[in-house]
């Protein structure tokens, strides 16, 4: 498909309105039939009141790549209360960027007014001290919108009624030469939106894109930007770049130009330190995250987040064991701490922190087996996910005596196999315990 877009690269020859790139019906490898016919008809409806739309984005990109879409978004000149008085099941959401939701099959279409973020042209861009844009919600020309978008390959607009393809930033040849370039200057639009630093790595892995190196240089030097995104838009974030199906190749990136650090400093320190499982632990997580994706399997955060936070919390706990702690209490006392550092920054939902300690207490549950706990535990609602967790700690090199296997077993067995390796358990149990002390005190238990 890029082999085709190729020959249109010689800007001589193309069909150009003297400011962008236009490309014809017969010029594009682009199919108004791969595009969602919901999205088909908002553009339809939008044009035939004399509005400009255009599918726009992630979607285009992903098309012309022969990739699956993820969802489609729509770009307008009409304003959101315009869009709303044409779709009547729609409704403006957010405050600071207003958009439009149409609602026409199950999944919402985002409808978004052309938008500028020229601080020179306009006034009401609103930017703090460290160059964060606070407000930006001008509307703007379809020029205007293209530039404050991130990259050159998200930015191209494709007429699905007219049958052609608008490109205003050589999105094309970059989409061709496989490259990562940031739109505009990329000091100054990292600085305007720090989580377009995170965007380029998870695009770069996604797509097995290089990013170009004036987008790449000031990477490392402005990560520290990412203290001003929010700790809610941070986990939003973080939930994209490691469940999008491509976690391992993001977290490679991430940890290459030192954004990991920003993310998971707790975790960075001891990979960093040279901690003997806490990398393993990372790429182990993300490569069986990205096979449950890839087949469809159910991933939640709350898994991801505990393997992530693993490392630090056990760390914390064997300190507090070694204080004298006993080791359950120790556990609950370490898991508020590695929690309560990580929420400043990606702001892990209640729901999600109550199922990650649920996980993490559950590791010293499931190792007391005898009598009926075994069957106890098996009827608990985590301990799908907490017998998951202890084959991951066993993949990641953890030495746990082969309770992984056990529990595998145990769960395929019948109702006399699992009485009977309870039973083994204990009697070996029994032989491995020292004789108690017999004293002549009166036993006043
Ligand atoms: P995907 O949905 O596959 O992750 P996408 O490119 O569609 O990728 P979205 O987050 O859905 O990404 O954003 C839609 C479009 O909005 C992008 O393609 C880009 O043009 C623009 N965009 C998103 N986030 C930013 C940002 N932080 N700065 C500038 N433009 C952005
Ligand atoms: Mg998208």
């Amino acid at each position: 498909m890029l082999k085709r877009l190729g020959k249109f690269f010689d800007r001589s020859s193309q069909t150009n309105d003297g400011q962008h790139l236009v490309l014809k019906a017969h010029e594009h490898s682009l199919n108004p039939k791969k595009i969602c016919r919901h999205a088909c008809e908002i553009v339809r409806i939008l044009q035939k009141n004399n509005f400009e739309a255009y599918v726009v984005g992630g979607c285009v990109r992903d098309l012309l790549l022969d990739l699956n879409p993820k969802d489609f978004d729509i770009a307008t000149n009409a304003t959101p209360q315009q869009i709303k008085n044409l779709f009547r099941r729609s409704r403006i959401i957010g405050r600071r960027f207003q958009i439009v939701h149409v609602q026409f099959g199950r999944e919402p279409i985002e409808v978004t007014t052309f938008r500028s973020n020229n601080t020179e042209k306009n006034e009401k861009v609103q930017q703090a001290a460290s160059g964060l844009l606070t407000r930006d919600n001008m509307f703007g020309s379809i020029h205007d919108d293209a530039n404050r978008r991130d990259l050159t390959i998200n930015a191209l607009y494709y007429d699905t009624e007219k049958n052609t393809l608008h490109d205003f930033c050589d999105g094309l040849e970059d989409l061709a030469k496989r490259k990562i370039r940031i739109i505009g200057n990329p000091s100054t639009r990292y600085s305007e939106d720090p989580v377009r630093l995170l965007r380029v790595a998870r695009f770069a892995a996604k797509l097995g894109f290089t990013v170009e190196a004036k987008s790449l240089k000031p990477i490392e030097k402005m990560s520290t930007n990412l203290k001003h995104v929010s700790a809610p838009r941070m986990f939003d974030e973080t939930l994209k770049l490691f469940m999008g199906g491509y976690g391992l190749a993001v977290f490679q990136l991430l940890f290459e130009y030192r954004l990991f650090a920003q993310l998971i400093p707790q975790l960075n320190r001891l990979i960093e330190q040279g901690h003997p499982t806490a990398k393993n632990m990372v790429e182990q997580a993300l490569t069986n995250t990205d096979l449950r994706i890839r087949s469809n399997k159910r991933v939640t955060p709350a898994f991801i987040y505990a393997a992530l936070l693993w490392p630090s919390v056990q760390k914390v706990s064997s300190e507090y064991v070694k204080q004298g702690h006993p080791p359950a209490s120790a556990l609950t006392k370490a898991a508020n701490e590695v929690i309560s550092n990580q929420i400043p920054i990606t702001a892990i939902p209640r729901r999600f922190t109550i199922a990650m300690r649920e996980i993490w207490s559950m590791q010293l549950t499931l190792v007391k087996r005898g009598g009926n706990r075994a069957q106890r535990s098996m009827e608990n609602p985590r301990f799908r996910a907490a017998y998951d967790f202890i084959l991951l700690r066993e993949q990641t090199g953890e030495s746990l005596n082969g309770l992984g296997d056990w529990w595998t077993k145990y769960q395929d067995a019948s109702e006399d196999e699992r009485q009977n390796m309870v039973q083994k358990l204990n009697s070996h149990r029994s032989r491995n315990r020292r004789p108690r002390k017999r004293t002549n005190e009166p036993n006043n238990a």
